[in-house]
């Protein structure tokens, strides 16, 4: 299945099954596609759990932080300021957004993740957030990404 925008959470678990193993961050949707830099792509969460649910993805299929080499890392601090600072002034996280006033960032990885619940491939998550407590949003797939796509 080809993802030109993001989709409802429930779709998630049968995009993986008909992955059927493949890795779904090797190949990018241009249209999910915010930026490109050196090491690492910036796209939309496919199946967002929340409005404006974003992932910075490393361009080499790398499963652990560890494996990271250091121009990768050194690229990453740098975006993750970018990203920050992209949410704030498009006011999607602030004082006053309707979607949250912190900007959660955050990994796992699932090396031996034999249920196949997510992608190995390692990537970072970036959403705004009010709280620690939220549920997912069940509209969070209905944003305008055109519009969030231009950088500032
Ligand atoms: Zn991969």
């Amino acid at each position: 299945m080809k993802i030109t925008k993001p989709l409802p959470r429930e779709e998630y678990k049968k995009h993986l099954k008909d992955l059927n193993g493949g890795c779904a961050f090797c190949i990018m949707s241009p249209e999910l596609t915010i930026n490109e830099y050196s090491f690492w792509n910036w796209v939309f969460a496919a199946f967002p759990y929340r409005k404006y649910h974003t992932l910075l993805i490393s361009k080499r299929h790398v499963v652990r932080f560890s494996e990271l080499k250091k121009e990768e890392l050194l690229e990453l601090a740098e975006i993750t300021e970018k990203l920050e600072n992209h949410y704030r002034n498009n006011k999607i996280i602030g004082k006053g957004s309707l979607f949250g006033d912190q900007l959660f960032t955050c990994w796992r990885t699932r090396q031996n993740d034999k249920d196949k619940k997510s992608v190995s491939h390692l990537h970072l998550h970036f959403y705004p957030k009010f709280t620690n407590e939220e549920p997912i949003n069940t509209d969070s797939w209905d944003i305008d990404i055109d519009k969030f796509k231009i950088l500032k």
